[in-house]
């Protein structure tokens, strides 16, 4: 059986751990290759290859690195295709959603390619008789990238093209669950001239992380994931002094007033709550009907969701599986959770036909109706294809439900009422919101994260954040003497 390597230094390594973990094809149930676990000194080897190529990096012109870039941005393009297809074997998601993942991850290469611009100072001249200050921004040095399973193309490309354009080096730690898209994009920034060691990938768990983590030559951890590993990784990363961004876990709610249009709401919530089998930190969790809307509203959602097809993502189905049995038992438990709450299961995803092997860790969409705000399956973040349905009263009522969350990475109002949009987007404590838009998910050149326990830290992804978090500012105070600067004064220096 295939075994994944690192990649250091511009090769294939093996390294020097011999843990290993399952890579499986979720849609044929099957283990299709193994990656292996990187150890401590895999990392150290790996932050050994930045460090060495950082300064040369680091000097080299801007319109040399953009040209790396547009060359990278060219190449993904044309071939965007084979990595949707690695997605599609290893995520389980499906062709024409692995292809979407691709191109938001394309739309951050393009904001880095215009990297000359963004990183522009600032210049006032005269700030005191004769002097003048500005200020430049400067690489960080070698930045780590921890990434989910997710979004095994999409969540690197968040962070990397941003790094590498501001003049860093990269060690990237992407799932070990999906790590090959990882390996694919190292050698294609090979092919767009990136040179050797920029960009290093070293597999693994929590030991390889930890590495990371606790290394002295990481300069800043950029990391995705669940809430309680966010959580850690921002404690243990800042406590040996590096800038730590750490995006969360999320529970995102669709807020629907009685007035929104119950077909354009039905079809957002199916695309949202099922997209990527639910395994996405933007799908829409939990409908919040305003009453008296709920009947009406879960009856067009049942009906969408009879047309579904589960199956395996080359087959031209809407939903594949999900990406471990282990995961998918755990969601289709909640099911049963439930029931043992006093939900009502409306449609039931367990047992469901697919287009694909047996074997396959499937899951059909799933709705519950009634989810009391007290149960687990309302207040964890589940990750598969279960929408569950909370009833309220009103706006109020539904705008404090979902600021009583601990998540607030994303959410969407549906409705025709302005005033009542420019209401929520004002008072929900929610880092992205769409009015009408179920997935909210920021272009490029506005920066994506959330709010609470979805982000820790004061930075997003992409975006005017990224080239802030992947840069150190210095301010330069200058004057060019003349005997009019001489004289003895130990006062604070101050403008005259
Ligand atoms: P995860 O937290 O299990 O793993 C994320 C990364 O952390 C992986 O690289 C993994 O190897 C590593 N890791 C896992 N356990 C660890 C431990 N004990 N110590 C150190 N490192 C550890 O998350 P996942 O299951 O891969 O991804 C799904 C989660 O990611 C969901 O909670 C989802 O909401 C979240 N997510 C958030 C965003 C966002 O932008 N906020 C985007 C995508 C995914």
């Amino acid at each position: 059986m295939e075994t994944l390597d690192h990649w250091i230094n511009g090769r294939l390594s093996a390294g020097t751990s011999t843990r290993t973990a399952p890579v499986y094809n979720p849609a044929r149930g099957i283990v299709a290759r193994e990656v292996r676990l990187g150890s401590v000194s895999d990392v150290e080897e790996a932050i050994s290859a930045a460090t060495a190529a950082f300064p040369g990096w680091a000097e080299t012109s801007l319109a040399k690195r953009q040209q790396v870039l547009f060359n990278f941005r060219e190449l993904l393009n044309a071939r965007k295709d084979e990595v949707a297809a690695i997605l599609t074997a290893e995520h389980g998601k499906v062709t024409s959603d692995a292809l979407g993942e691709v191109q938001r991850g394309l739309e951050v290469v393009e904001f880095a390619v215009g990297i000359p611009h963004l990183l522009k100072g600032e210049y006032s001249e005269n700030v005191s008789t004769g002097v003048d200050v500005y200020s430049t921004r400067q690489p960080l040095g070698v930045v780590g990238i921890i990434s989910p399973f997710n979004f095994p193309a999409m969540v690197p490309l968040w962070f990397f093209p941003i790094a590498i354009a501001a003049g860093n080096s990269v060690v990237l730690k992407p799932s070990e669950k999906d790590p090959s898209a990882s390996i694919w994009m190292a050698q294609l920034l090979q092919e767009a001239g990136l040179p050797d060691g920029v960009f290093n990938v070293v597999h693994g768990d929590k030991e390889a992380v930890d590495a990371i983590l606790d290394a002295p030559g990481i300069a800043s951890v950029s990391f995705v994931g669940s809430t309680p590993i966010a959580r850690y990784v921002y404690e243990r990363g800042t406590a040996t002094g590096k800038r730590v961004q750490a995006l969360g876990g999320a529970k995102n709610h669709m807020l629907v007033l009685p007035d929104a249009d119950l077909d354009l709401v039905a079809d957002s919530a199916v695309n949202a709550g099922f997209g990527s089998a639910g395994e996405r930190c933007m799908a829409i969790s939990v409908v919040v009907a305003v009453e008296p809307v709920a009947d009406e509203l879960i009856g067009k959602i049942k009906d969408r969701m009879s047309g579904l097809t589960v199956g395996d993502g080359t087959r031209g189905c809407d939903m594949g599986p999900l990406i471990t049995r282990e995961h998918r038992d755990k969601v289709a438990g909640y099911l049963d959770l439930a029931v043992e709450d006093g939900a009502e299961v409306v449609v039931d995803g367990r047992g469901i036909e697919v287009d694909g092997e047996a074997d396959g860790f499937w899951l059909g969409p799933t709705l519950i109706d009634k989810v009391p705000t007290s149960s687990k399956v309302y207040g964890d973040e589940i990750f598969g294809p279960v929408l569950s349905v909370v009833r309220v009263e009103s706006y109020d009522d539904g705008v404090a439900l979902i600021n009583a969350s601990q998540y607030g990475n994303g959410t969407a109002i549906f409705t025709n009422d302005g005033g009542a949009a420019r209401r929520f987007q004002r008072e929900v404590t929610v880092g992205m919101i769409g009015i009408n838009v179920p997935i909210p998910v920021p272009v490029a050149y506005y920066s994506f994260g959330g709010w609470k326990n979805s982000l820790f830290g004061d930075s997003k992804a992409y975006g005017p954040d990224a080239v802030h978090f992947f840069t150190r500012q210095k301010a330069i105070t200058s004057r060019w003497l003349d005997p009019s600067h001489g004289g003895i004064n130990l006062g604070f220096p101050r403008s005259h």
